[in-house]
């Protein structure tokens, strides 16, 4: 048993052996969000994956130190906050705050530190001086500081750790001020961006003039101040493997404060992209969804945290408003189950069935395999209602299953049923209607009955008194 992942630096699935000699402490670096607007649902695949991977670490007993920065200065913000004509807090701070609340609503935990960048320009423009100092960075005319790919090639480093790039076509001498270019583009990529008119009022002092950091250095300079010059895993979209990982990598190795024979990052994970209705996502093909818009469409963080969570993270996924109805009545099929336990353990205690917890959790020991524990969970349900329809769980028996139930939700994360939070107004107008009822005033009681619908909750009259249960 252990975990095995998927190092996109091997190419292959290997044992998760933590850097730690101790084997407990764990760090995690997974790339943020670029706060110019709010995140998509393409976005929260890799966020809710990052999730997954904190959650598998903690529940194999690792101490994870998780980091998510916030890069609240690069192009795209920029030009946006010219647009608005407010200052870069005032707009970065709104989606910030946006972001932290979706992260909440897909129950994800909060990483432990999530730094903006520009709270940590000291720190970029040291490691930059490093990277000038040992010859691997260099000003160029238009006063901007570059990433010499050649000189680090020639002093034996290897740039392509992530892609196969192929150097015979890449045009020596060329450079590329934007954060984002394709392979194909392949040249020396900007560490700090000379300041420009355009840029208003957005840039900092450093040795090589007024300016900015390039995106790619933020994650080097804050991974590192935070984890260590080498540290466990690094997550993002697959997207991000070129250029801004490989970039990564090249600007923190070459740095050479890894201790020997260690690398900037041990494992590398990549999550696939996300289809959405079939189709990539656009806003002219309108299936481009933040998750405000789902939510906005009567669905919850849960049920998009659980329909983002049915498909391994490296396939491609396909995200469609139907799926988003199955993931409901899945949730209401272990919701159902896991309440119906609730009532027969009436407030027992007691420890979880670990063959049970076992059966569960293995099959995401193989690189995160959750169709596979899924299908564990869904088949424990079926045999549950079973034994539940024939009256044969003792309350001891129920609690120790509800045990192993909270544990295994550890991982995935889908917590408790949104049913057995009944809010206070609800639970009040439940109670009204049982004294109307019990005063034989059926108009009355009809009334609030009406009432609790048009609220979206229905009353189930139970052997243990009425309930209310959220219509689905
Ligand atoms: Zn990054």
């Amino acid at each position: 048993m252990g975990l095995k992942l998927l190092n996109t630096l091997t190419r292959s699935v290997q044992d998760f052996v933590p850097l730690d000699p101790s084997g407990k402490n764990v760090g995690l670096y997974c790339c943020g969000p670029t706060v110019y607007d709010y995140a998509h649902i393409g976005n929260w695949r890799t966020f809710v994956f990052g999730d997954l991977v904190r959650r598998s670490l903690e529940f194999h007993g690792y101490n994870v130190r998780h980091v998510m920065n916030i890069t609240d200065v690069d192009d795209k913000i920029i030009r946006r906050v010219k647009e608005t004509g407010g200052t870069l807090s005032d707009f970065t701070g709104k989606f910030e705050k946006a972001f932290l609340e979706d992260l909440a609503a897909l129950q994800c935990r909060t990483p432990h530190h999530t730094p903006r960048a520009t709270e940590h320009i000291p720190a970029i423009v040291d490691l930059i001086s490093r990277l000038v100092q040992r010859g691997f960075a260099y000003q160029a005319p238009d006063g901007s500081v570059y990433f010499s790919i050649q000189k680090y090639r020639g002093a034996g480093c290897c740039y392509g750790q992530l892609v196969h790039l192929n150097f015979e076509e890449m045009r020596t001498g060329e450079r590329v001020a934007n954060d984002e270019y394709a392979k194909e583009s392949l040249a020396d990529f900007a560490l700090w961006k000379a300041r420009v008119p355009e840029d208003g009022a957005v840039f900092w002092p450093s040795p090589w003039g007024e300016g900015r950091p390039g995106w790619h250095i933020e994650c080097s300079a804050m991974s590192m101040q935070l984890l260590g010059p080498s540290f466990d895993l690094h997550l993002g979209g697959e997207d991000l493997m070129f250029p801004h990982h490989e970039d990564e990598i090249a600007q923190s190795e070459g740095t050479g404060l890894q201790p020997e024979g260690q690398r900037f990052v041990k494992y590398w994970m990549h999550g696939a992209h996300l289809l959405v209705e079939g189709r990539k996502m656009s806003k002219s093909l309108g299936n481009f969804f933040t998750l405000r818009d789902l939510i906005a469409k009567g669905f919850s963080g849960r049920e998009i945290r659980y329909l983002l969570l049915t498909a391994h993270y490296r396939e491609t996924f396909n995200f469609t408003l139907e799926g988003l109805q199955g993931a409901r009545s899945s949730l209401q099929r272990i919701d159902e189950c896991i309440g119906k336990l609730r009532e027969i353990a009436a407030g027992e205690t007691a420890g979880a069935d670990d063959a049970l917890v076992r059966q569960l959790s293995k099959p995401l020991e193989d690189d995160l395999n959750i169709s596979g524990t899924w299908g564990a969970v869904f088949e424990w349900i079926r045999e549950t209602n079973r034994k539940l329809a024939e009256n044969s769980i003792l309350p001891a028996q129920a609690a120790s299953l509800l045990a192993s139930w909270e544990k295994i939700d550890g991982v995935l994360g889908v917590g408790l049923p949104s049913a057995a939070v009944v809010p206070a107004e609800i639970l009040a107008l439940v109670e009204a209607r049982q004294a109307a009822r019990k005063a034989k005033d059926f108009k009355q009681s009809d009334g609030l009955r009406d009432e609790l619908k048009a609220k979206g909750w229905v009353i189930e009259d139970t052997p243990k008194g009425a309930r209310a249960k959220r219509i689905a």
